[in-house]
């Protein structure tokens, strides 16, 4: 018997260029956050840098083994927002911050709180991939030595590596400097590095926006892998990325006063779809930003 043939389906070898429409949604049922163990709750969180305000009353919570995507146009707060969740912002002379952030129900600015000692329970990617000047075994051990790992270290190092989808390319060059990998390489590096120190957290500020779309495409495929073990954060200024890649999305736009306020907050598939402000839709339309 002769059956219709199924039409070959090529797959694609670059991501699509930004065009100016809103993007197609994640096809995962729509979390409605309300329900979901939180990460963070966020409270009131208002930011300034020496007397000019980065942040005004930020609330929401960011679940637990999700992915949270932070979106809106350059200079909105972004990456304010997300280094308040380590307090890395905390090494910026001037910074201060006001308003309540709870990790696991703990106030992570309370006067117990150790602001080393998050940090190895939320690990952070930047930007612009980072290795150090340091074999690609080196890389991924440092945190761990550092904070005098007594297990067996080469087993932590393929393991993060294997959990960051590097393992197979590196397995036998990991004497080779890190330097001396691809960009796309050297994210994964990073990650693995600061999955080794055995985080909660990942906090992603942009960490696609130096690579290419080969190596963008592979960091988004094991961002949906992570989220299996690991509560995950992404700045990013890609709306096609944030709805690839998030379950939820928090949109902020700085106001005539240029500080960051959050317009709306909510499932991914709902702010891209049904946004419930008329702002969130002249962003994710391109009328602005
Ligand atoms: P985004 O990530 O959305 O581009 P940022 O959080 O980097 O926004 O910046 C928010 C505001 O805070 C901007 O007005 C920016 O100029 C200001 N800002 C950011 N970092 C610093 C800093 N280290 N010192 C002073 N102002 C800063």
């Amino acid at each position: 018997m002769v059956t219709a043939q199924e039409p070959r389906v090529r797959p694609p070898i670059h991501t699509p260029v930004v065009a100016m429409r809103a993007p197609e949604p994640a096809a995962e049922p729509v979390p409605e956050p309300s329900t979901l163990e939180h990460a963070f709750e966020l409270r009131d969180l208002s930011a300034w840098y020496g007397s000019a305000q980065a942040l005004r009353d930020i609330t929401f919570d960011i679940p637990k083994n999700h992915v949270t995507a932070i979106i809106g146009p350059s200079g909105c707060g972004k990456s304010t927002l997300i280094r308040c969740l380590n307090r890395m912002n905390d090494l910026i002379p001037g910074f201060r911050a006001g308003g309540h952030i709870a990790y696991h129900g703990e106030d992570i600015n309370g006067p117990e709180a150790d602001p080393v000692l998050l940090r190895r329970h939320i690990g952070m990617v930047f930007q612009k991939p980072n290795p150090f000047p340091k074999s690609v075994f080196d890389n991924v051990a440092f945190g761990p030595r550092i904070n005098g790992y007594s297990g067996d270290l080469r087993a932590l190092v393929e393991e993060s590596l294997r959990r960051a989808a590097l393992w197979d390319e590196v397995r036998d060059k990991l004497g080779a400097s890190g330097l001396a990998l691809s960009g796309g390489q050297q994210q994964r590096l990073c990650i693995a590095r600061a999955l080794a120190v055995e985080p909660d957290v990942l906090l992603m500020d942009e960490p696609c926006s130096a690579l290419d779309p080969i190596a963008t495409y592979r960091i988004e495929e094991l961002i949906a892998d992570l989220k299996r073990d690991y509560s995950i954060v992404i700045v990013t200024h890609n709306m096609q990325q944030a709805s690839r890649v998030s379950d939820l999305t928090a949109f902020l736009l700085a106001g005539e006063e240029r500080m960051g306020e959050l317009v709306e907050f909510g499932a991914t598939r709902d702010l891209f779809t049904n946004p419930k402000d008329e702002r969130t839709e002249a962003y994710i339309t391109g009328r602005f930003g």
